[in-house]
């Protein structure tokens, strides 16, 4: 029965004095995630997170875990008392626990024989043996007592690692990746800018793993878009609360602007000034609620307001930093990426956002400034973007807890 999990953290551990801080919210997020099992246990240890399980179901906790940004690896272990005996009985058991793993997931070659090796780290110098004296005595005394066992130094199926503490010996056997990163919460807040495709929700995904608070802003021409795509959006954020905790969505009633757009630009540059007055509605939003960036799910080329010469002219009306976690990605990774995220399903729904509907036949791939301006010049900018920061609703999204 396993009583403890073992949860490693990589970058954390080199961010010198800010790594207290870092810690907490890790812990903090962790916690979080264990809803469901208020009598977990967390506790800092040497660089590393001891989870006491107190009869909570390892796999679910470690599963739950795996998806804790900062979370880096994870492995079920035995805590075995300082002495060879209780290292040898530990060592077997997990040696005889990854026996049966590999066999069923169909691991050595031939099923009668596994091969294995003992890895042995010894902080604790005090200890009467040396780590390759440890090593040989459990290799010797496992040989004989579980059966189909061959030792390999080389190229073992299976590795089980002693580590040898002050009060106690940690043995475990594997370790399990977690998804990495930094946790939420230990960077500034941005504001994604969410439409209903593939690419942004996979964009704010990127940015929450590397420890921000995430917030969503969406652009949303009810009538012209339908209730359903707003949905879309909300639960696309519902995906990206379950991973990051809480996310709020600024949906700006954006039909207004689209009007006057539609009215007043040349039809071939609707697009890219369609994009500039997202991007200053967002800033507006931005000082407001304190983002200190804005994260888009551009892709350089992917379409044609992602030429550089349109994100060229589409940046320069903010001075914000626009960040752009895919602009290097092809399309196959980023669908692959969303749909482990979980978001894939819901973003290839049909329904459209608001920029499919006024989309013109012809729209210009290569804008210059000069001529976007030109276009934009009958618009009441400062009016518009005022009128819809006001016209702006909230709405806050929390981890799923539906799983309890
Ligand atoms: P996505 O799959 O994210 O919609 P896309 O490939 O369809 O991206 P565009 O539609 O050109 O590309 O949008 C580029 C980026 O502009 C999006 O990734 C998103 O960040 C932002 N964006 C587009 N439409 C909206 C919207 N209605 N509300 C908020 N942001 C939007
Ligand atoms: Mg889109």
């Amino acid at each position: 029965m396993i009583q403890h999990i073992l949860a490693r953290y990589g970058e954390i551990s080199l961010k010198g004095k800010n790594r207290s801080e870092f810690e907490r919210i890790l812990l903090r997020n962790m916690r979080a995630v264990l809803y469901s099992w208020p009598q977990i246990q967390l506790e800092r240890s040497g660089g590393r997170i001891m989870v006491t399980l107190h009869e909570a179901p390892w796999r679910d906790v470690a599963e739950r875990l795996s998806r804790v940004f900062g979370v880096v690896s994870l492995s079920p272990i035995e805590v075995a008392p300082l002495s060879l005996q209780g290292m040898i009985d530990a060592a077997a058991e997990v040696l005889v626990r990854e026996q049966e793993q590999a066999f069923v997931s169909g691991g050595p070659q031939d099923p009668s024989v596994l091969s294995f090796k003992i890895e042995v780290r010894r902080p604790n110098k005090g200890f009467p043996m040396t780590s390759p004296e440890i090593a040989a005595a459990i290799g010797e005394r496992l040989l004989n007592a579980v059966p189909g066992l061959q030792v390999n130094v080389h190229t073992p199926q299976v590795v089980v690692y002693v580590e040898v503490r002050n009060h106690e010996t940690f043995i475990y056997g594997v370790k399990v990746p977690a998804v990495g990163g930094l946790p939420v919460g230990s960077a500034a807040k941005v504001g994604l800018l969410l439409s209903g495709g593939i690419d942004s929700p996979v964009a704010g995904w990127l940015s929450l793993k590397r420890g921000v608070t995430l917030e969503c802003i969406h652009f949303h021409s009810y009538p012209f878009t339908s209730e359903r795509a707003l949905q879309k959006v909300e639960d696309l954020t519902q995906v990206l609360a379950n991973w990051g905790g809480r996310v709020r969505l600024h949906t700006v009633h954006f039909t207004e602007v689209q009007i006057d757009i539609h009215k007043y630009c040349p039809e071939n540059l609707e697009i890219t000034v369609m994009r500039r007055m997202m991007l200053r509605i967002a800033e507006e939003i931005a000082q407001r609620n304190h983002w200190l960036a804005l994260v888009t799910g551009d892709s350089l080329g992917q379409v044609a307001s992602q030429t550089l010469e349109s994100i060229h002219v589409i940046n320069a009306v903010t001075r914000l930093p626009v960040l752009r976690p895919l602009i290097s990605e092809d399309k196959v990774d980023i669908m692959a990426k969303a749909r482990m995220i979980g978001s894939y399903e819901t973003s290839i729904l049909p329904y459209e956002d608001c920029c499919t509907v006024f989309v013109p036949k012809n729209p210009r791939t290569r804008p210059t400034l000069a001529e976007t301006e030109r276009a934009e010049s009958n618009l009441d900018i400062p009016r518009l973007v005022a009128e819809a920061a006001e016209r702006t609703t909230v709405k806050t999204f929390f981890l799923d807890r539906s799983e309890v």
